[in-house]
């Protein structure tokens, strides 16, 4: 069995879903389909929640009209006959009727918020669904709701999918496709809850864990992971190979075309991911498994918005247990530290998430003197084979950003790995010098990246 994800815009217009209906079938694996929301939709849903959050009613009711529209105009062309088309107009009448019984809810609190980010995905896949059907296809959709599940600490909790999938699954033993949500669970109190923004990729390899699936495959509108940032660098290339090491670097630190914790759980399972463009299926796009080729510099991605506190304490001089002390504040706080850089008598460290940075700074402050806290800080990340034999990939490195103010350096935790922190205003720039530097400067693409 394998497991196929669909992103937004693979599934954001009718022609599309058309396309993607194809593709399933062609191969004829059996296969659990995992899709979600239309394109602009959990944006949309999204800001409909901070309408009502802000109690805006009369806002939230147009935002909600203008995206109804959207879905009937969807639906003429999704369908071909007028089965197909009432089935599918029941379907988005249930769900914005039920998006519309939120507007009267008072106060409008984070379950709803929820409740409403979620309807997404419930409504592209049982669109979907409905029409294979109409296409004759013996599919069978499976509510994510019933089968993923996240604990009091967020973290999906896989034997629990393990057994509700596998329980289901084998009740369908007759059936070839599956279709289900992406990016929905369910949390400890049984509410509707999510894997945060992106997360039907973590849907898609929560299942392929669960299963220990064949391969996951990630549908979406480029040819794999590319050695840069697309969005920001204009010459960047499809990478053939990753190990799952590499590509949970690029993927924690910023590349956005996967969820930062998907390959954790291929990973575990040793299931393969293949990153598959649905605008151009025949090309080869990404496999990240076990194996790699042996280049150095393979790939650089980039994180935003991170914090950089700069802790000092003579007291860390011959000491031990300052650091235990320090990072024991961090767990306290559930705030996941992402670089560290010592010296003598520092330590900096880096973490994404500032909701507890006062309390977090009262605490350290009681035993170390905190000199800085910088905000809107990047961390660049350069991935690729750097066994501690090889001389001069620092050289490369330090070389691209020779104009560019660097605020701490990462090199050494492991064999994969450089990461730099620079002020976010520097980003582009940087990525840019470090794309000539590293890839173009010589011509040492061939490979990895040309064809086989
Ligand atoms: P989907 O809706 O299918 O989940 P996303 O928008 O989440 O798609 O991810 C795909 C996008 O990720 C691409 O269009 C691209 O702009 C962006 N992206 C950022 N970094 C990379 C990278 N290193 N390689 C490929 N795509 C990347
Ligand atoms: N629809 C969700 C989002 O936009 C999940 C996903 O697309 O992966 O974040
Ligand atoms: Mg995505």
């Amino acid at each position: 069995m394998q497991v196929w994800k669909f992103g937004g815009t693979s599934v954001g217009k009718p022609e599309r879903m058309h396309a993607i209906k194809n593709l399933i079938i062609e191969d004829g694996n059996r296969k659990i389909v995992v899709l979600s929301a239309l394109s602009g939709t959990t944006n949309a849903l999204i800001s409909i929640g901070e309408s009502l959050k802000t109690n805006n009613d009369a806002e939230a009711v147009e935002k909600i009209n203008t995206l109804y529209a959207h879905y009937e105009e969807f639906i003429k062309e999704l369908y071909a006959t007028p089965e197909g088309l009432a089935k599918g107009k029941t379907i988005i009448e249930n769900e914005f009727s039920f998006i519309r019984s939120l507007v009267n809810i008072k106060p409008f609190s984070l379950k709803q918020e929820k409740e409403i980010v979620a309807e997404g995905e419930l409504l592209s896949t049982q669109m979907f669904e409905a029409f294979l059907q109409e296409k004759g296809v013996k599919s069978a959709l499976l509510p994510a709701l019933d089968f993923m599940l996240i604990d009091a600490d967020n973290e999906p909790v896989l034997k629990f999918t393990e057994e509700k999938l596998g329980a289901i699954l084998s009740q369908l033993s007759d059936r070839q496709i599956f279709i289900t949500q992406g990016f929905i669970c369910r949390n400890p109190r049984g509410e509707v809850d999510n894997l945060k923004r992106g997360g039907s990729d973590y849907t898609a390899t929560l299942i392929g864990g669960a299963i220990v699936a064949e391969e996951v495959q990630i549908w979406t509108d480029i040819d794999g992971m590319h050695n840069n940032d697309p969005r920001i660098v204009k010459k960047t290339f499809p990478i053939r190979e990753l190990t799952f090491e590499e590509a949970a670097e690029l993927a924690y630190f910023g590349a956005k075309i996967l969820h930062p914790s998907t390959i954790t759980p291929a990973k575990m399972k040793g299931v393969p991911v293949r990153l598959k463009n649905t605008m151009e299926p025949s090309a080869f796009g990404t496999l990240i498994a076990d194996k790699t080729s042996d280049r150095e510099i393979k790939a650089i991605a980039a994180k935003d918005n991170l914090t950089a506190i700069y802790i000092h304490s003579t007291r860390m001089l011959n000491a031990y247990g300052f650091l235990r002390r320090v990072f024991e504040i961090f767990e306290k706080y559930k705030t996941p530290v992402d670089m560290i850089t010592t010296s003598e008598v520092s330590v900096s460290v880096t973490i994404d998430n500032d909701e507890h940075l006062d309390s977090i700074m009262a605490e350290l402050r009681q035993f170390a003197d905190l000199e800085d806290v910088d905000k809107d800080q990047t961390i660049v990340c350069i991935v690729g084979n750097f066994s501690a034999d090889k001389e001069g990939i620092a050289l490369k490195v330090l070389e691209a950003m020779k104009n560019i103010p660097i605020r701490m350096i990462c090199y050494g935790a492991s064999e994969h790995n450089i990461t730099l922190l620079i002020h976010g205003k520097n980003k582009a720039a940087a990525l840019n010098a470090l794309n000539e530097r590293c890839f173009l400067y010589e011509d040492t693409m061939k490979d990895i990246f040309s064809a086989p």
